[in-house]
This record gives C-alpha cells, sequence and structure tokens, in this order.
C-alpha cells in the first residue's frame, strides 16, 4: 500500500468493508467524494418474480473462477483445430476460415427472417444459389434447404415418398434398408409409418441385387440407400437397383451422407436416385456437432418436386419470393427456412473452390483414405476387399486373437493424442475400426496416425494388457460409457 493511502477502519459495517482515506498531500483529511458512476441493482433489473432468494446448497464462485473452469476444460478438449477426427462416416473436415468470414458478413449475420421479403432479397439470392449449386452437384432437380441435419433430411424425404405414392392412390408399407446401413435410416423409415425390411449385402460388402428382386414387392414404398456405402464401398450396381425398385413402382432414396467420395465425379441424378439428403456439415465443411447447428437439404427429382416443404423461393421479375402456395407439399419441417448461417458457410465453402476445386477435393479424399488402407492393411485386416472411396474399413479380428479389441485399440489412440476412429460400426463388420481422414489432412498428420495404429498393433503383441489398460494419458481413465448414457446424471446435485 503506498504512502499516501491510509487504510482506517471506521463504523464497523455489517460485512466489515474496509474503506479507504486518501490522505492529500496539500489538504489534511481529504474525504474522497462518492464515486459519480451509474449502477445497477441487478435483483431490480430483473424484476419480481425473476430472482431467488436462496437455492440450497448452490456453489458460490466468482465469474473469474466460472471462466476460468470453462475456458480449462476447453482445452481439454479435442477439436478439429487440434488434429485429426478420423470419424468414418462422419466427414469431420476442416472448417475454412473464409466461411465464418462470409457468414459474419453484416447483411449474412443480421437479417431477421421476419422483415420483408424486399430486405431480404440478397439472403434469399443466396439460398437460391445454393440450391442451385446443390443441384448441380447431385444431379437432381430441386432442394429444400430447411431439414436441420441429415437424419431430419431423411426424415423430409421419407414424407415426399409418402405423399408421392399416397398421391398415385398406391400407398405402400414397406422400406428396405441394407444391413450396411446407418441406424438413423431405419429410425427414419419408422417414424415415417413404413415396416423396416433389412437387405443382407453381398460377399463384395454391396446390395446383393438377387436378394433385392424378391424383396420388392408391391409393398415397398423405396430403398434407402447410402452411396459409397458406410463400407466405403461404392454401390457397383446402383443403376441396376435403381431399375429394379422404378419397374415395381419403387423408389430410390439415397443417403448422401458419403458424397466427399462423389461430388464433382459421379452424380446420384444420374444413376437412379429419386431423393436425397446432403449433410453440409460434412461435405461442405461447415461445423459439425458440438461446433453449431447443422444442415441436412434434400434434393429431389422432377416428380417430387411438387410435395418438397413450403414455402420454396420463387423468382417474380426480377425478385424473390417465398411461394406459400404449394397445395401439394407436405408441410414446413422447420421453423423459418433452415439454418442460414450454415447455408452462407456452405456456398462459401462451394465458391471457394470451384467446380475444379470441389472435384480435387473428392479424389484427395478418397487418395487420403487409400494411403491409410495402404499403410495399414498389413496390420489390420480390411474388412472388404473392393476399392476404398471416402474411408477405409478394418476388422480386429488379427488383434482379438491376441485379447485386444477395436474398443482397445481406439483408447490407446488417445494416448497417442488422436481422436479415435468410429467404434464397432457399420454393424456387419466385427469389430469394426472405420476410418475417414478426409481431403484437408496433410501427409504429414496421415503419417503420424499411421504410425500411431501400427505402433499399437505391435504393442497388442508385446503386452496386450497394457493397451487394454488404457488410456494412460489422460485426466480420467476408464469411464462408465454404458452407465453415462443410460442413467446421465445432468444436475449437480439432487
Ligand atoms: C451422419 C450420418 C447420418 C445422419 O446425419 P446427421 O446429420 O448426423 O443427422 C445418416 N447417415 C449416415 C451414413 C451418416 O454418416
Amino acid at each position: 500500500m503506498s504512502e499516501g493511502i491510509k487504510k482506517v477502519r471506521q463504523q464497523p459495517s455489517q460485512n466489515e468493508d474496509l474503506l479507504f482515506e486518501i490522505s492529500s498531500p496539500g489538504k489534511a483529511g481529504y474525504q474522497l467524494p462518492p464515486l459519480d458512476v451509474p449502477s445497477v441493482d441487478p435483483r431490480a433489473a430483473l424484476g419480481a418474480g425473476n430472482t431467488r432468494d436462496a437455492i440450497d446448497d448452490f456453489p458460490e464462485v466468482s465469474e473469474v473462477d466460472v471462466i476460468r473452469h470453462f475456458t480449462r476444460l476447453s482445452t481439454w478438449n479435442y477439436a478439429i483445430d487440434l488434429g485429426l477426427y478420423p470419424l468414418g462416416s462422419c466427414t469431420m473436415k476442416y472448417n475454412p476460415r473464409i466461411n465464418e468470414a462470409a457468414a459474419r458478413v453484416e447483411g449474412m449475420a443480421w437479417p431477421h427472417p421476419y422483415q420483408p421479403d424486399s430486405l431480404s432479397q440478397g439472403a434469399m439470392e443466396v439460398m437460391a444459389e445454393l440450391e442451385r449449386c446443390l443441384n448441380a452437384i447431385t444431379g437432381m432437380d430441386a432442394v429444400t434447404l430447411q431439414p436441420a441435419a441429415g437424419a431430419h433430411g431423411e426424415f423430409a424425404g421419407i414424407l415426399l415418398i409418402r405423399a408421392y405414392l399416397e398421391s398415385k392412390g398406391n400407398p405402400r408399407k414397406k422400406i428396405l434398408i441394407p444391413d450396411s446401413a446407418h441406424g438413423t435410416n431405419p429410425a427414419t423409415a419408422h417414424m415415417a409409418g413404413y415396416q423396416v425390411e433389412n437387405i443382407a449385402s453381398n460377399s463384395r460388402g454391396m446390395v446383393d441385387t438377387e436378394i433385392l428382386m424378391k424383396a420388392v414387392d408391391d409393398d415397398v414404398a423405396a430403398l434407402m440407400v447410402t452411396n459409397p456405402n458406410t463400407l466405403g464401398v461404392f454401390e457397383e450396381h446402383i443403376a441396376d437397383v435403381a431399375k429394379i425398385l422404378h419397374d415395381k413402382g419403387a423408389l430410390l432414396y439415397m443417403d448422401g451422407a458419403n458424397m466427399n467420395a462423389l461430388v464433382g465425379v459421379s452424380r446420384p441424378g444420374d444413376f437412379g436416385v429419386d431423393v436425397m439428403h446432403l449433410n453440409l456439415h460434412k461435405t461442405f465443411s461447415t461445423p459439425h456437432g458440438g461446433g453449431g447447428p447443422g444442415s441436412g437439404p434434400v434434393a429431389v427429382k422432377k416428380i417430387l418436386e411438387p410435395f418438397l416443404p413450403a414455402p420454396r423461393l420463387k423468382r417474380v421479375g426480377d425478385k424473390w419470393e417465398w411461394n406459400y402456395n404449394l397445395p401439394d407439399a407436405v408441410g414446413r419441417v422447420r421453423a423459418f427456412y433452415g439454418n442460414f448461417g450454415v447455408l452462407v458457410r456452405a456456398l462459401a465453402y462451394i465458391m471457394a473452390h470451384g467446380g475444379d476445386g470441389l472435384k480435387r477435393a473428392t479424389l484427395d479424399a478418397v487418395l487420403n483414405a487409400n494411403y491409410l488402407r495402404k499403410r495399414l492393411e498389413k496390420h489390420y485386416q480390411i474388412a472388404y476387399n473392393e476399392p476404398s472411396m471416402h474411408e477405409c474399413v478394418f476388422s480386429d479380428d488379427i488383434q482379438k486373437k491376441l485379447g485386444a479389441d477395436t474398443g482397445n485399440i481406439a483408447k490407446r489412440l488417445i494416448d497417442y493424442g488422436f481422436h479415435p476412429y468410429t467404434v464397432s460400426f457399420p454393424l456387419i463388420v466385427h469389430g469394426a475400426l472405420m476410418i475417414e481422414p478426409t481431403e484437408t489432412e496433410s501427409k504429414r498428420e496421415l503419417d503420424l496416425f499411421a504410425d500411431a495404429l501400427i505402433s499399437i498393433a505391435e504393442e497388442i503383441e508385446e503386452n496386450v494388457e497394457f493397451v487394454k489398460q488404457s488410456p494412460h494419458s489422460t485426466r480420467t481413465s476408464k469411464v462408465d460409457e454404458v452407465g453415462a448414457a443410460r442413467k446421465p446424471v445432468v444436475r449437480w446435485k439432487r
């Protein structure tokens, strides 16, 4: 405490506040006048009914303690900005900063969905341009940007199929789904009121056209297929599959989550797909999962266009309007017009690459997956011996014989500083290791990752118990994952 400030204890106040008297050199006993700054009583500002007097046992901490707590926790997290995120089927690619810059432009960040169309022309133009790009990429005829996720897009897409078949006076009961499908596919079909029938994959990991032919009867509304499928295998007979369905009056739905292997190279619209969704937060580099809201646009062929959710963009003269006059539309599937900020980011990604750049990204994604496959296939059992597309899928067969499984290998990867791959999916592969590097990883990062997995394979040969007890370097080691999922405790205290 400096010379000029004398600490005095005045009348002991209730909370024993210390008051300070500043002694001014020229003027003995100078008393600092009350500071003339505005202040707000938070309780009064919040208003009656919005405050509580007491919460039993609530922890009392200061703002700085809370900030430090959460900042510290955030540094314990793993993110795409820290390293490779090889979750197969999830396409966890880098989110380029140019997307963020575009989304923060005032005209993109500030529009309100209730502002008049005349003041939203720029935002509407962005959406129309994105729809046009997605049509060009997929080879489809029309797009809705409303759905907020891939699963949501699936649901919207199957509702379109249902509305179409009903309009033909031909409602049907069943949806066929290959056994390699993502769990959202059967969930979607079930939610839309259909019975789900599984189609076994053949020995090459593809839809078995013989089995399909027998399964498609007059009750089948559609097949939901993922292409490339979740084994990273391109469905070679996809055009035949479409024909088998169409000949029986059924439609082909494509789960487009794996479009990272096709953009600029092959168009679903050309191989017979009637309706599909895209995951902008996968293929088109917008933030994924905890990084932000998703977006699952649905693209359709002409026959399904009348059923697309309302409203839709309509060009009238030189202006955009929202068209609500769509008598056959299945209705809205989401408030307003989709996650606009995500749409801006996806369009920024598309435009920053251009057609050639998008194709190059696809080729690099496939190259990266095959590079990892080549480096790893001497150490891990490849699941299906077909060319890999955007991802490569191994089984843990070799390691199982030594007592370790895909879960143990994944946990040990954390010690090497990597986020694990997708574990135990697809279900038809025993102990799957599903690895998708994406095009955004450098050769150096791919090599470090492959080195880590090879090293783990060697560790399993030498000391399997050590691997089974991993992770060794994390703040918590084994956690009760089942308990956390089935009986989550989301309150601080009961
Ligand atoms: C990610 C994914 C989905 C679901 O997409 P969300 O955007 O997570 O709802 C569906 N199918 C496949 C094959 C996927 O990889």
